[in-house]
């Protein structure tokens, strides 16, 4: 399967590149850093280098096997590239990042584009908010001040 999309997006098939994107493939937020990436690299004992994810993943970047966030307050985050359009929520707090798509959004950017003379060639659209997690710092402070 990885080493599937590797060959399709014309890369050599190397040990670091098809466990980054192992990890990316089962990361269940489908959103992490570079540094996030390291860290799991090193839980599994792969004796991979940060500076070898940064590689890899700028690599992947320009093969369009993954897209890259730049969040306001947060470090650049990675999600594989699935084909399917979605826009972003993310927590300023702990950097949590939710999808979601809204029809009645989408739409009405589109009648937007058409009443300004543009064709929609791509958008995106990042809601920043405080999450409810309660592993999240937020969570916390709330609690205190109550
Ligand atoms: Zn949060
Ligand atoms: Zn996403």
């Amino acid at each position: 399967m990885e080493t599937q999309d590797l060959k399709k997006a014309g890369l050599k098939v190397t040990l670091p590149r098809v466990k980054i994107l192992q990890i990316l493939e089962k990361e269940e937020d489908h959103h992490m850093s570079a540094e996030a990436i390291y860290r799991e690299l090193l839980g599994a004992g792969e004796e991979i280098g940060l500076a070898t994810v940064y590689r890899v993943l700028t690599q992947f970047e320009a093969a369009g096997l993954v897209s890259r966030h730049h969040f306001e307050g947060n470090q650049a985050v990675f999600e594989l590239e699935r084909g399917r359009h979605h826009d972003h929520i993310v927590c300023v707090k702990c950097g949590r990042v939710d999808e979601f798509v809204d029809p009645l959004i989408e739409e009405r950017q589109q009648a937007i584009a058409n009443r300004l003379g543009y064709t929609i060639k791509d958008h995106a659209l990042i809601i920043y908010g405080q999450c409810s997690q309660s592993s999240c710092p937020c969570a916390k402070d709330e609690d205190e001040e109550d």
